[in-house]
């Protein structure tokens, strides 16, 4: 049978495609893609000709058949996402467990991922993470997510949107309070690269007096709860004081 590569491309500076992704991107018999316009894109880039399949979060589960076909009468297939590490908040999960699941041959080709770019500049313990995706974009489903969070000792990473970042950022104020140490990692390997941390409290402050922050891609990282002695949880404290704002 065919291998399927798991292949990361670039999270912005196209720099960062690896030697290996061009020679398997260009040696596949096809590309499975998010979206092909965005990887011609890419392939243009690097003057390679390829044949592209769009696969993404709708017909993923119909292509995987397809796709276990193809790998099976011996064609080697990448897959590749937008942007990043295929897989992580991308599509790709329902393919490599049905392609295990058959035995097939999958191989990865490390490469970028916001997540693990923005952990190794946030400053914040990284022997220990939890990685959390995207938070749900209703403010009552995310204060909820938050909540459950509130006592999780290990360093937080999330994806979000810099247009509800303030939004986001408000609701870890009321849930995890104002003092929670927070790393907003902006437009990495980008031209408008920052990256800036500061106190929950603080952050809803400067992102409000300046609009240029909120454009572009986010990762946010938190700074997991840190128990002082003889202190009650801050999940307690918290609820009692969304409940406190209920009962006014
Ligand atoms: N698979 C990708 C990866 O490996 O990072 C993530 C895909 S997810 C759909 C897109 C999210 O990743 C964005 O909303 C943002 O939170 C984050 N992201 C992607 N590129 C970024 C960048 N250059 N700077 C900061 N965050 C980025």
């Amino acid at each position: 049978a065919g291998t399927l590569y798991i292949v990361a491309t670039p999270i912005g500076n196209l720099g960062d495609i690896t030697a290996r992704a061009l020679a398997v991107l260009t040696q596949v018999d096809v590309i499975a893609c998010e979206d092909t316009r965005h990887t011609q894109k890419l392939l243009s880039a690097f003057a390679i000709k390829n044949k592209t399949l769009s696969m993404h979060d709708h017909n993923e589960r119909q292509r995987q058949d397809y796709i276990a076909q193809l790998l099976q009468e011996g064609q080697s297939i990448a897959l590749v996402s937008d942007a990043g590490t295929p897989l992580i908040s991308d599509p790709g999960f329902h393919l490599v467990r049905h392609c295990r699941s058959l035995g097939l041959p999958i191989s990865p080709l490390p490469g970028a991922c916001a997540a693990i770019a923005a952990l190794s500049v946030a400053g914040l313990p990284t022997d220990r993470f939890s990685f959390e995706g995207f938070l749900p974009s209703k403010s009552g489903a995310r204060q909820s997510t938050l909540l459950a969070l509130a006592d999780e000792p290990r360093t937080m990473v999330f994806y979000d949107a810099p247009r509800r970042a303030i939004d986001t950022i408000k609701d870890i104020v009321s849930t995890m309070g104002r003092e929670r140490y927070i790393v907003i990692a902006r437009e990495l390997t980008k031209t408008f690269e920052t990256i800036y941390s500061d106190t929950a409290e603080n952050l809803v402050t400067w992102l409000e007096e300046d609009a240029n922050q909120l454009k572009g891609e986010m990762v946010l990282i938190i700074e997991g709860y840190k128990a002082k002695p003889d202190e009650i949880s801050a999940e307690v404290i918290n609820t009692l004081t969304l409940l406190l704002a209920e009962m006014k």
